[in-house]
């Protein structure tokens, strides 16, 4: 069978188009799963070594229309006014989405969901936070002091300052792999905080019907790779 050339061909988390078919079903895919540090991994603290030059958040509240594609729902602002800073570079917040259960296992422990906030800078790199969370009865729908947030269900839009995602405490791990879809390519900057997060389960409720269930990509193999952790 010829592979198929379209962009947007089908892809899940099970069955003949799941995990491990992904790189089969189009030369774009092939392409990316061809990057050899793939994500998501398993961080563990004993195994990290102290991370030196950090990234600085240039976060601010800013307007986020509510989208449904990769087999999730997204946030994207409308104008990418949000952004941090690594090694010099710039890099602008593209779009937030989550996964149930967590993509990353930090010390043996998976949580309930895992926050991707998606930055890109101008060659179209990728540079990816991700927080984890447990869901919670509370109300509020991220559990912390600083979320002002509106949220309008009926037309959409929302209005927010995505460090409200952000834990107070800001250590993380730090190291290169590659986006967790399709085409999974890298290498991709990540990191991701080791404090497990709080989130509003009716909030999440929501976006029941728009999120598939399962769909985290199956832990990859770590290889020789660095993993690096600011305190
Ligand atoms: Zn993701």
């Amino acid at each position: 069978m010829k592979k198929k050339r379209n962009m947007d061909v089908e892809w899940s988390y099970s069955g003949s188009n799941g995990p491990e078919h992904w790189h089969t079903l189009c030369d774009w895919y092939a392409e990316g799963a061809k990057y050899p540090y793939q994500s998501p991994i398993h961080l563990i603290h004993g195994e990290a070594t102290d991370g030196d030059e950090d990234l600085t958040f240039h976060y601010k509240k800013e307007q986020f229309t509510e989208k449904e594609f990769k087999n999730t729902i997204h946030f994207v602002p409308f104008n990418t006014e949000s952004y941090v800073v690594f090694k010099g570079v710039e890099y602008h917040l593209t779009d937030i989405h989550f996964h149930m259960p967590s993509e990353h296992i930090i010390d043996d422990n998976q949580t309930e969901l895992e926050f991707h906030l998606v930055h890109t800078n101008v060659n179209q790199e990728n540079l990816v936070v991700g927080i984890l969370f447990n869901l919670t009865d509370k109300l509020n729908w991220i559990c912390n002091d600083q979320d002002n947030s509106i949220w309008d269900f009926d037309n959409h839009i929302q209005w927010f300052d995505p460090s409200i995602f952000l834990p107070e405490k800001q250590s993380h791990f730090h190291y290169v792999g590659s986006l967790t879809t399709p085409p999974t390519k890298g290498p991709v900057n990540w990191f991701v905080f080791d404090t497990v997060g709080e989130m509003s389960r009716l909030f999440i409720e929501e976006f029941r019907e728009e999120v598939l269930e399962n769909n985290n990509r199956p832990i990859q193999d770590r290889k020789d790779r660095a993993i690096y952790y600011y305190k």
